[in-house]
């Protein structure tokens, strides 16, 4: 069902009124974690002011570390819901475990596949049941061929609203996070008719290389941008290293509008 060859024009999937794919550019945008009322909702301003138009924040967070903040989990949702409401940014969150799945259904956007769990089968099963957009997150170690299985798996299911997003692979590099696979942007473009947006702060895991590599992602057709911001990140509970400021992400959408407009 996601091979271009059972469908060749570009699946365009609705995110409560925000179009994904066909030639629009998206770009989802907000913290790692939800950790406050005031953080979220000063990030969701912020970044909706500087045009983003998807809200992301992790309630729910696959730690490395199982003393690290695991997020404030369904109090995060709360929040996220209540950023909702402020701004009117439809919401994107990772979803963890198969019991959520009713409840994110009813009341996110865009539930979140993270990396870590792209082969957790028995999750992708029950998110194939329901119509929710999903974003599905390439695994750190999954090769194309593998991503695409998984989103066969939600699709083979009835749910066909999957949104691909490349966030780097691990490689022997030490130097970056990940390492960016933009050419699999290109090469799912081919195989498949499913839009694919590109994550350029996991796969770096350095704030300074994000919006270059938010042009070059654009450069190479992605269908949109996940973008970590944090209005504080040296505080940041998670991922405080490559999130941007509020001002440094207003500079890089101005720099991908540009782009995207004379592309
Ligand atoms: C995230 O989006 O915060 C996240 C944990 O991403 P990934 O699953 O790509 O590591
Ligand atoms: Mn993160």
């Amino acid at each position: 069902k996601a091979n271009r060859l059972m469908k060749s024009e570009d699946t365009v999937i609705d995110v409560s009124g925000v179009k994904i794919g066909g030639g629009t550019f998206t770009v989802m945008a907000g913290p790692c974690s939800v950790e406050t009322r005031e953080q979220i909702l000063e990030v969701a301003n912020s970044v909706q002011k500087s045009g983003a138009q998807i809200l992301r924040g992790g309630a729910f967070k696959p730690r490395t570390s199982p003393y690290a903040f695991q997020g404030l989990e369904m109090e995060g949702l709360e929040l996220l819901k209540e950023a909702r409401k402020e701004t009117g940014l439809p919401i994107v969150t990772e979803i963890m475990s198969p019991s959520h799945v009713a409840k994110f259904a009813e009341e996110v956007d865009v539930i979140q596949v993270g990396a870590r769990n792209m082969q957790n089968f028995d999750l992708l099963k029950e998110l194939g049941k329901i119509d929710t957009p999903i974003l599905l997150k390439r695994g750190m170690s999954a090769t194309i061929e593998e991503w695409l299985m998984s989103a066969e798996y939600i699709m083979a299911g009835g749910n066909e609203n999957v949104i691909l997003c490349e966030r780097g692979i691990r490689t022997f590099e030490k130097y970056t996070r990940n390492t960016l696979d933009l050419s699999a942007v290109l090469a799912v473009k081919k195989l498949s008719h499913l839009p694919v947006i590109v994550d350029p702060s996991h796969a770096t895991g350095k704030r300074w290389m994000v919006k270059d590599l938010a042009l070059a992602a654009a450069a190479v057709g992605a269908d949109g941008l996940m973008i970590e911001v944090h209005n504080d990140p040296e505080n940041a509970l998670c991922d405080g290293a490559q999130s941007l400021e509020p001002k440094a992400f207003d500079k890089l959408m101005k720099s991908v509008n540009s782009l995207v407009t004379a592309l």
